[in-house]
C-alpha cells in the first residue's frame, strides 16, 4: 500500500459538472450488450419501495420468468444483486464450505476465476485444464471425478474469454453417478445458445444480466435444484458471505419477505423488461438469430483472412474469437472502430492478450446491421495495414 492515501485537489471537477452525454455505442464485445430502448426505458420508472406490494408481486413475475428462460421448475430461482461474478460467488459460497472438495475445470479465465473464489471459500480445491479455446471431453471430467470425489464439480458453458461453447449433458451425468452436485456458468450462453437447467439436471447455475440478456451489468440469475437447496439446508458452518446468504435472501423473495438488503429496484425493472423481451421472441427464436448472424459474421471475418481461436464443432455464436493477423496492432485497430465507428470490440484475456480479439453478438447487439457494420469497418483498418488485399 502507499503510504499517501489521499488524493490531489481535482483539477478536473473544479467547474460545474455538465449533465452526462455518452456517446452512443455499437457494443459488439464480450459484454455488456446495447440494450433495448424498452430496457433503458424500465430503468427511468418511479422507484416503488423494496416491500411494496407492488414491487413484492414483480419479484414473483421476474422470479417466473427467470425459471421460464433456464427452463426450470427450481423453486430456488432469484436475481442476486450484483453482477455475474456476484453470481458465482453466490454459488459457491453458498455450497461450499470449508474443507469441501470441490473440481474446477478450467480452460479460461472464468474457470480460473471460480478456483479463485472456490478456494476463497476454504475449499481443498482441484482442477483440471485445458489449453485456452478447447472444451473438455465427458471421459476426462469422468476419471478426475471418479478419482477426487467431489462435492462439487465446477464449468463454464460459454467461456467467454476464448469463445469455445462446453457441452455439459454428458458431464453432468457422471457428476451425479458420483454423487457430486454440478455447478454452471451461464453468463454468456443464457438467451444465446439453448441452457436447460432441468433437462441437464443442473443443481447450481448462475448468469449475468449484461451479456445475451441485453440488460445493463447489476443482477445474477441464480438457480438451484432441490438437491442443492438440501445441501445448503444441511449446512454445519455459516454461509462465509452475509450479502450473499442465500439461507436469508431467500426468505425476502420467497418467504416471509423480510428485509435483508434493500433490492436494486430500477435494475430489477429492466431485468424484468429484459425477461419480457426474451420470452417475446421466444428462446428458439432467440437462439435461431445468434446462430443465423455468426453464420454471416465468420463467413466475412474468414473471407478477411481472420481464423478462430475455436474449432468450428465448439464455437458460440455470440463470442468470436479471431486472431489477430501478423503485422496489425491490436490496440490500433479497436481504438479507429471506437473512434471512427462507434464500435467496441474486445481484446484478448490471459495468453490471447494482444494476440486475439473478440467480438460479441449478444442479445439486441446481434444483429445483421451490426455484423455488416463491423465488417466493412474491420476490412478499412486491415487494408489499411496492408493485410488485406
Ligand atoms: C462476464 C462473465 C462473468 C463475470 O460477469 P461480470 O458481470 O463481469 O461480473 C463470469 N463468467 C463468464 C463466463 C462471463 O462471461
Amino acid at each position: 500500500m502507499s503510504a499517501t492515501a489521499t488524493v490531489p485537489p481535482s483539477t478536473v471537477c473544479d467547474s460545474m459538472p455538465a449533465p452526462l452525454n455518452p456517446s452512443t455505442r455499437v457494443l459488439m464485445g464480450p459484454g455488456p450488450s446495447d440494450v433495448h430502448p424498452r430496457v433503458l426505458a424500465a430503468l427511468g420508472l418511479p422507484l416503488l419501495g423494496h416491500l411494496d406490494p407492488e414491487f413484492v408481486a414483480l419479484m414473483d413475475e421476474t422470479m417466473e420468468l427467470t425459471r421460464q428462460v433456464f427452463r426450470t421448475r427450481n423453486r430456488l430461482t432469484l436475481a442476486v444483486s450484483g453482477t455475474g461474478s456476484a453470481g458465482m460467488e453466490t454459488v459457491l459460497v453458498n455450497l461450499v464450505e470449508p474443507g469441501d472438495r470441490v473440481l474446477v475445470c478450467v480452460n479460461g479465465v472464468f474457470g480460473g476465476r471460480m478456483v479463485d473464489v472456490a478456494s476463497r471459500c476454504g475449499a481443498e480445491v482441484h482442477r483440471i485444464d485445458r489449453p485456452f479455446g478447447e472444451v473438455f471431453d465427458p471421459e476426462e471430467v469422468r476419471e478426475a471425478v471418479a478419482k477426487m470425489r467431489p462435492k462439487l464439480v465446477g464449468i463454464v458453458h460459454a467461456e467467454t474469454s476464448t469463445g469455445a461453447w462446453q457441452p455439459v449433458e454428458e458431464i453432468a451425468r457422471i457428476c451425479h453417478e458420483y454423487d457430486a452436485l454440478i455447478a454452471l456458468d451461464t453468463v454468456t450462453s443464457l438467451a444465446g445458445i439453448p441452457v436447460e437447467i432441468d433437462a441437464w439436471e443442473i443443481d447450481a447455475v448462475y448468469s449475468g444480466t449484461q451479456k445475451c440478456l441485453s440488460c445493463p451489468p447489476g443482477l445474477a440469475p441464480v438457480s438451484f435444484s432441490p438437491r442443492a437447496e438440501e445441501a445448503i439446508d444441511r449446512r454445519r458452518t455459516k454461509v462465509q458471505s452475509w450479502y450473499l446468504d442465500l439461507t436469508m435472501i431467500r426468505q425476502y423473495w420467497g418467504g416471509d419477505r423480510v428485509y435483508h438488503h434493500t433490492a436494486p429496484i430500477s435494475m430489477n425493472y429492466a431485468y424484468r423488461e429484459a425477461l419480457a423481451l426474451v420470452v417475446e421472441e421466444g428462446l428458439e427464436a432467440r437462439w435461431a438469430r445468434h446462430a443465423a448472424h455468426h453464420r454471416v459474421l465468420r463467413d466475412g471475418l474468414e473471407a478477411l483472412g481472420l481464423r478462430y481461436v475455436t474449432d468450428p464443432a465448439h464455437t458460440l455464436p455470440q463470442l468470436n474469437c479471431v486472431y489477430i493477423p501478423e503485422g496489425v496492432d491490436d490496440l490500433t485497430v479497436r481504438r479507429r472502430l471506437l473512434n471512427e465507428w462507434g464500435i467496441e470490440i474486445g481484446g484478448g484475456l490471459g495468453p490471447l492478450k494482444g494476440k486475439a480479439w473478440r467480438i460479441g453478438l449478444m442479445g439486441h447487439s446481434c444483429r445483421l446491421a451490426n455484423v455488416t457494420l463491423l465488417l466493412s469497418a474491420l476490412e478499412t483498418c486491415l487494408r489499411d495495414r496492408g493485410a488485406v488485399k
